[in-house]
């Protein structure tokens, strides 16, 4: 996907070509309070190579004040927000250093009631409202939680260290390497991710009932409920189990990571979402029970838990460099979930169903505000506009045409290429 047509820029410069174009002003600003002071490393200036004497219009000076060296602390002199794009700017007096630096900034984020960011959910514990903590970041709300370069192209590695009550189950991407009791709260320390984009992270709190099953390979499978509801999960644990099982044979690499969680929310704004290694579902995309649900509510678990889970290899691991390439990201993933559900259930009759449900994209497409499946995002605004059917059912209905003309086995050598590249 990297090697597409690449449009990403950096979000200001983004942000300030929507604001021209609607004629508003351009990167509006407001001073807030200074964060925690900003420490720089200062390398030795032997180590550096020495700039092109075009590149500046002053020579950079690359001396630390005395006995700061290696570090030097620099404190901003102004921090400006401009909230039309979403950015921070941290404007220092003089010219920064080359090298490797850290960014320390002290923060807040609020637990909001807005479904998106990191926000509380509503459920019942012994017919008491309990409140849950839980986040959906994609597309572009990991910065409602905490400062970061929010583009799925910057990517990072998170350590997630967790204050909650006592009581309650705090679960992240990672396992949890460290619990410490510190009267009614306790701090949860997680393991290191490997690289990720922000939109991925993923942090819940609350008190949950849980099934587990293994792969062949060992990694825990977990579905996580609300307490009394865990037989609920039994089927989408299963799925999933086999799931994991095939993709690792399909896409010829191993699940990236030590765990998977998968959880039911009581108030969730989309179907599900795949955060590396904690996946996060509406409850009807996730639970099912033998005697009450209906045979379509089957159906959709299987396919919804093969569609994110096909995301942690492609979406996760690999990633779009750009929103632009969301419909190759969707469309694929919902492709390859029918074909999950084809494996594990034939008698479902699977791809008779695709081709009705391609027509939901087909509807959209035939309106006048149709858009053809690969888009130009320029503001993060229009991110959320594309996560319709064209992008979902269109692009799965694309990537169906393209396995057909290419032959299933140079179809999948190609996914393949494509991963490992
Ligand atoms: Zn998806």
């Amino acid at each position: 996907w990297r090697r597409s047509r690449a449009r990403s820029t950096s979000g200001g410069r983004r942000g300030c070509r929507a604001s021209r174009r609607r004629g508003g002003t351009i990167c509006a600003s407001r001073r807030t309070s200074l964060p925690a002071p900003s420490r720089a490393r200062c390398p030795s200036p032997s180590t550096l190579p020495r700039p092109r004497a075009s590149s500046w219009s002053t020579p950079p000076t690359w001396t630390c004040p005395p006995g700061t060296w290696p570090y030097a602390v620099l404190l901003p002199v102004e921090v400006t927000s401009a909230l039309e794009d979403e950015i921070l700017i941290i404007r220092f007096n003089e010219v920064l250093p080359l090298g490797e630096g850290t960014l320390v900034i002290a923060f807040q984020g609020t637990l909001n009631d807005k479904m998106k960011g990191f926000y509380r959910s509503v459920y019942e514990l012994n017919g008491e409202k309990k409140n849950m903590a839980v986040t959906q970041f994609e597309p572009a709300d990991a910065r409602r939680c905490f400062p970061c370069w929010d583009e799925p192209s910057f990517k990072a590695v998170f350590k997630i260290t967790l204050e909650v009550p006592c009581e309650t189950v705090a679960l992240s991407n990672m396992p949890v390497v460290e619990e410490k009791v510190n009267g009614p709260t306790k701090t949860v320390y997680f393991q290191e991710s490997p690289i990720m984009s922000t939109y991925l992270v993923a942090v819940i709190v609350g008190m949950f009932d849980y099934v587990e099953a293994f792969t062949a390979d060992g990694t825990s499978v977990r579905v996580y409920t609300q307490v009394g509801k865990s037989a609920q999960g039994k089927f989408a644990l299963e799925v999933a189990v086999k799931t994991l099982i095939l993709f690792k044979e399909y896409f010829a690499v191993p699940y990236p990571l030590p765990k998977m969680d998968m959880i039911a929310i009581p108030d969730f704004a989309s179907g599900a979402m795949e955060n590396y290694g904690l996946v996060t579902y509406r409850e009807t995309a996730l639970l099912f029970d033998e005697r009450h649900s209906a045979a379509a509510n089957k159906q959709r678990v299987a396919v919804v838990v093969a569609h994110e889970l096909a995301h942690q290899w492609f979406g996760n691991l690999v990633t779009m460099e750009w929103w632009t390439h969301l419909w190759l990201n969707e469309g694929f993933a919902t492709w390859v979930s029918y074909l999950a559900a084809d494996r594990f259930f034939p008698e479902w009759n699977v791809w008779i169903q695709f081709l009705e449900e391609s027509t939901t994209g087909f509807r959209l497409d035939a309106l006048a505000g149709s858009h053809p499946i690969e888009v130009d995002v320029n503001h993060v605004d229009e991110i959320d506009e594309i996560f319709d059917a064209i992008s979902y059912r269109k692009g799965a209905a694309v990537i169906r045409m393209l396995q057909s003309y290419l032959g299933a086995e140079i179809f999948q050598i190609c996914g393949n290429l494509s991963i490992e590249n």
